[in-house]
């Protein structure tokens, strides 16, 4: 079996909160309780969402939390031949095509109909690139580990862009590009990015590429009811170290590991020394979302800022 590859992979649109902490800390964690290693990749393929100094921001919060990644950061602004390397394989076995369509034109379809899969190309026109879902690919099941056996239809999910139009290519092939040339055995991230997996597991097999075993997070909602998200304001993490070592007390929490009560206070390294020996996925209850407050015991407990 090979060594336990596991990684974090932020996009830089703004910095970290409550709710990546916990996905962060929960690869992070996974990663070193199999002794193996744990990489950072920095998603930043969509420039216009990456405000400048955002990615430097996450690295600096990362360290504040102990969370020391192994080796060099990977940015995706520097993958660019690698994508369209695989972008090239997969129009040489016919499983991409050109599509000048807008959503517009298909907004009355569940998914995308498919129409520019044999159209002519006209030059000139802006086109995105889609993954062919007709030919052959199978039905793609897998087991995850907090939320058991998935399984969806190729039909169901439709021709996935690869290369949007504006030329920058799609999350779906960097991510699964990136993950095979990094060595990722274990992907674990929140429950929103489950609903990716199939397609991401359909251009691994398309591509010839290892497919790693994953598990998704329940994700931390905040007092609106909404995910925790930048897009929704969530606060950023603190970098000040007597701010940290409660909310990493209570990010532990939020995976329901349980961490002795006394440790809300003892330094981020022994909070987390603590933690790699204990990680139980086991104890995580698969929810597919929750309120930071929910696991949350003691009174003392610190609000995340
Ligand atoms: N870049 C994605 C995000 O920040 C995560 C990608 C992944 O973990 O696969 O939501």
């Amino acid at each position: 079996m090979s060594r336990y590859r596991g990684r974090f992979a932020p996009t830089p649109s703004g910095p970290l909160h409550l709710g990546s902490l916990v996905a962060a800390l929960a690869s992070f964690l996974d990663a070193r309780h199999a002794n193996g290693d744990w990489l950072l990749r920095i998603e930043d393929i969509d420039p216009p969402r990456c405000p400048p100094g955002a990615a430097a921001t996450i690295l600096h919060q990362l360290e504040a939390f102990g969370l020391h990644w192994d080796g060099w950061v990977t940015w995706q602004h520097d993958r660019d031949a690698a994508y369209r390397s695989a972008l090239e394989t997969l129009g040489s076995q016919g499983l991409a095509y050109p599509c000048s369509c807008s959503r517009k034109q298909w907004c009355d379809h569940a998914i995308y109909p498919g129409w520019c899969r044999n159209a002519v190309r006209e030059p000139g026109r802006p086109v995105a690139w889609r993954l062919r879902s007709d030919r052959g690919l199978r039905p793609v099941t897998w087991q995850d580990r907090l939320f058991g056996e998935q399984r969806l239809d190729p039909a169901e999910l439709g021709d996935v862009i690869l290369m949007r139009k504006d030329g920058l290519w799609a999350y779906q092939l960097a991510v699964v590009v990136d993950d095979a040339h990094q060595g990722i055995t274990d992907v674990v991230r929140g429950f929103d990015l489950l609903g990716n997996t199939p397609w991401q597991r359909q251009l691994q097999h398309a591509l010839g590429l290892p497919e790693p075993s994953y598990l998704h997070l329940p994700l931390i909602m905040g007092d609106n009811g909404q995910k925790l998200s930048k897009q929704n304001l969530a606060p950023p993490l603190p970098q000040d170290d007597d701010a940290v070592r409660p909310l990493l007390h209570r990010a532990l929490k939020a995976l329901d590991q349980s961490p002795p009560p006394e440790m809300a206070r003892a330094a981020v390294s022994e909070q987390l020394a603590r933690a790699i020996v204990d990680w139980d996925v086991g104890r995580i209850e698969p929810d597919a979302e929750r309120r930071p407050g929910d696991q949350v015991a003691d009174s003392d407990a610190p609000s995340p800022r």
